[in-house]
């Protein structure tokens, strides 16, 4: 997709006087443009002010063009901006197709390889600002473009020969928009520079590079098809901000653990650029570059992370953050080091030249990216031939790492096909080549460019205990340890061999939309995706019921939580129902003793402390048809929520943030919370809380969420603790792991879910439950198994003897009302969907009698 449109009038005087060549001075330097001194002091671009800019230097420079990848969440347009020499630039499809056969060079001869090595260009992506605090390299952006557009000395001008440079200035244009507005509207206040009081992703805050193996938002995916189906680069860096009080900035060289899917010729890439990086920064007198810092070369969820599984070289630059375009000042005594790579802060053999502290500043902040790009640049293009030989040398080295019938199977036949066939899809997305049967299995071919990134996310993960020190002490995952898709989203997976008479399967849908005829159509339990059939049909105004109890109808046998729905209810529902690739039964008549169903008023608690977990609630509930409405702490502290709302829903947050709206921090031994404009600060207090006991009382239901747990057990008077509340990192630890749990069969909240299945933990969190008094029943949902040597399937996991008999996830009646309590985190990140039954079923069971 190109556009043509948007060129401001400047542009278009510049394009009326352009020749064929442009010439420096026909092309607005990035403050001329736009009217101010970019990089300056408190100045910020925004995104719409960014994309106008780009506009004009595709107007005035051959060199220059630009694509819209699509659009934001909110609607704007994603742009990426191509870089290269004019004659590229006309030349841009057959640069395009020879990357692409770099990519996958099945039944390419060596001498072929060879002839498009020579002649290939290599493509070279570099992204900017996807978390949009780290705004520096957004504006840094125009300043680039900008002298790679003008310049006309040889040895630009060779590079741009060699390179094509696509530049994303922004991965999440609705979030720069969103700080640059928070920004100015506090600029000269003593809020200027604060962190804004919600998530800059509109549903995912900082986690949308969090995203990039499961693909549940826009700009992930549009960002996706671009590089696995489009373009093929061969080397793509991420550009961004950490921490202000380290080093000035991070370059690869990663730091360990290195994941063993990953090709060698990967890293000597990535290093021999990183190195290059750092030199030029040395040269340029910037102090503090550090490398094998903090950063891993293991997990696969960041942007170019996922990539390094894909055959790219992925590489990261961190650099230090002043307040957004506020320059702070850092005291020596402040700098501190304190991650894994550099404990103390002090010269090491990756850290040099440190940093003396003293003002650091946006401008800073843009010239170390400035001379990390253009060193990127320079390495791509000396380069060039054999990077492009190195592309083909890995994607050949992973297709001969499987035997040519190596493949994994996704049975047709299983538990919850729905979420199976969402799996499959998720594969084509990522530009993973993929086949069915006839019989309606999908086969994955291991022997493809793509096959160790398919063996990596449907395989069990093992953390490599990697030490620094002799001792006991291992290196701890850098986010979370385990991300085995089958495992998470619940769907039976298995290695076999290739059969032949496959075709391929590009997501389609088995389950066809057709009138429903009959009197009643039965959609068994198990599957997430049955929920939004279920609520598309009684937002229609259908009518649809639930058993208790197991039936037989037809001489088939349901279980407990068949739902079934009227003719009405099933016509409302069949678009949705076979989209998702829900199959249900047709009855000739509906049978006796159902329950009607009626579809939850669901609110949501939304901190002011942008938690990610709220926002990926809010998401899932959205995408499942359950049209959450979101609770700020005023809203709960006002009361009356029986009159809005069937069950309200604490995302995991912790106890304190909701309590106070001060998340505990603590630094050493201090502990300190920076102050939020009045009309985001305190929590839910004691009216809030009183507000939430009178709701379940009245009748209500309370889920929570993992640490939201935390503030049930301490608030309300309930037979229930968390039995780790008080262990320190020493004695458990599970930052992020997938854990077996028996499931008890039979409640509403269990209803569809297997007797066995995997949850995502990352907090020290399992239920120890006692008799309550003759006010309560009680129910564990799920509980851990007998032995800590059964209870780990994928990641790392430390004192897991601790969980073993423990709950995970426990539910009581109170007052007239329910609570259910959520140890694990059953949606983390959209990705967990074999867990979802737990809170579907919980929002569903507040509604019935
Ligand atoms: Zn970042």
């Amino acid at each position: 997709m190109k556009t043509r449109t948007g060129a401001t009038a400047l542009a278009a005087i510049l394009l009326a006087g352009a020749a064929s060549f442009a010439s420096a001075a026909s092309v607005p330097t990035p403050s001329e443009f736009l009217g101010f001194e970019v990089g300056a002091d408190r100045k910020l671009a925004d995104y719409r002010q960014i994309a106008k800019y780009f506009q004009a230097l595709k107007a005035a420079s051959p060199r220059v063009d630009i694509e819209v990848l699509g659009k934001t969440t909110l609607g704007e347009d994603m742009f990426m901006a191509v870089i290269s020499s004019e004659e590229n630039i006309r030349n841009l499809k057959h640069i395009r197709e020879v990357a692409k056969r770099l990519a996958d060079p099945r039944g390419l001869s060596d001498a072929e390889a060879q002839r498009l090595e020579k002649e290939g260009k290599l493509v070279l992506l570099v992204t900017c600002n996807i978390h949009s605090t780290e705004i520096g390299a957004s504006q840094m952006a125009m300043e680039w473009v900008h002298a790679l557009a003008t310049a006309s000395d040889p040895e630009t001008v060779r590079r741009l020969n060699d390179v094509v440079l696509l530049l994303v200035p922004s991965l999440n244009p609705d979030g720069q928009i969103m700080e640059t507005e928070w920004y100015r509207k506090n600029l000269g206040s003593k809020f200027e520079g604060s962190r804004m009081p919600w998530l800059y992703h509109h549903y995912v805050g900082h986690d949308d590079n969090r995203d990039w193996y499961m693909l549940t938002q826009k700009e992930a995916r549009e960002m996706t098809r671009a590089v696995y189906s489009e373009w093929f680069p061969q080397v793509w860096l991420d550009e961004h901000q950490m921490g202000s009080n380290g080093p000035r900035i991070f370059v690869p060289p990663f730091s360990d653990p290195v994941s063993t899917e990953i090709h060698p010729l990967v890293w000597r890439e990535v290093n021999v650029i990183g190195s290059n990086m750092a030199l030029r920064l040395e040269q340029a007198g910037k102090s503090g570059v550090i490398y094998g810092f903090s950063y891993d070369a293991y997990w696969p969820g960041g942007t170019m992370n996922t990539a390094w599984w894909k055959n790219i070289s992925g590489l990261l630059t961190e650099v230090a953050s002043a307040r957004l375009a506020t320059p702070i000042d850092l005291p020596a005594g402040e700098l501190a080091g304190g991650r894994k790579g550099l404990i103390e802060y002090g010269p090491q053999t990756n850290f040099p030249n440190p940093w003396p502290g003293g003002r650091w500043r946006l401008r800073d902040i843009m010239d170390y990216e400035r001379i990390a790009s253009d060193a990127l640049l320079e390495v791509c293009a000396q380069r060039r031939q054999d990077f492009l030989r190195d592309m083909v040398a890995r994607a050949r080295a992973s297709i001969a790492a499987f035997g040519p019938n190596d493949a994994y199977r996704i049975p047709a036949a299983q538990r919850d096909h729905p979420t199976a066939l969402r799996l499959a899809r998720l594969m084509v997305d990522q530009g993973v080549e993929v086949r069915s049967a006839d019989n309606g299995d999908i086969w994955i071919p291991l022997a493809q460019p793509y096959g160790r990134f398919v063996r990596e996310m449907l395989s069990e993960q093992r953390y490599p205990e990697v030490k620094l020190v002799a001792g006991r002490d291992i290196v701890r995952p850098y986010d979370v340890a385990a991300w085995t898709l089958p495992l998470m989203m619940g769907v039976t997976v298995e290695r076999a061999s290739l059969p032949g008479n496959l075709r391929p399967f590009r997501g389609e849908s088995s389950a066809k939309a057709s009138e429903p005829k009959g009197a009643a159509f039965a959609i068994q339990p198990g599957s997430p995706e049955n929920f939004k059939a279920i609520n598309a049909a009684l937002r229609a105004g259908g009518s649809a019921e639930i058993a208790r109890a197991p039936f037989t109808a037809g001489g088939k046998s349901f279980p407990a939580g068949t739902v079934v729905l009227d003719t009405a209810a099933a016509r409302a529902a069949s678009a949705a129902a076979a989209e998702a690739g829900i199959i249900w039964t047709t009855l000739s008549s509906a049978p006796a003793k159902l329950e009607k169903l009626q579809a939850p008023r669901v609110g949501l608690y939304k901190p002011w402390a942008a938690s990610m977990d709220e926002g990926w609630t809010r998401w899932v509930f959205e995408q499942y048809g359950f049209d959450p409405k979101s609770l700020d702490n005023k809203t709960i502290r006002g009361g009356k929520l029986n009159e809005k709302f069937d069950a309200i829903v604490l995302p995991s947050v912790d106890k304190d943030t909701i309590a106070t709206g001060k998340p505990h921090r603590e630094e050493g031994d201090m502990r300190y919370f920076p102050e939020l404009p009045p009309d985001y600060s305190g929590g839910l207090d004691k009216e809030g809380a009183k507000a939430l006991k009178d709701f379940v009382e009245a009748g209500g239901t309370l889920v929570a969420f993992s640490a939201a747990s935390d503030y049930v057990v301490d608030e309300f008077n309930v037979p229930v603790r968390n039995a780790l509340a008080r262990s320190k990192p020493d004695d458990f630890s599970c930052p992020g792991s997938l854990l077996r749990v028996r499931v008890t069969p039979g409640h509403p909240v269990t209803y569809g879910l297997p007797d066995e299945l995997a949850v995502f933990l990352d907090s020290p969190i399992a239920f120890a439950t006692a008799l309550p008094g003759m006010e309560m029943e009680r129910w564990v949902l799920a509980s851990y198994p007998e032995s800590g040597r059964d209870i780990l399937l994928s990641g790392w996991i430390h004192g897991e003897d601790r969980l073993a008999r423990r709950s995970a996830a426990v539910a009581m009646t109170y007052g007239k009302g329910k609570i259910v309590l959520l140890g694990f985190r059953p949606q983390n990140r959209a990705q967990t969907n074999a867990t979802y039954p737990f809170i579907f079923n919980a929002l569903y069971w507040s509604t019935s009698r």
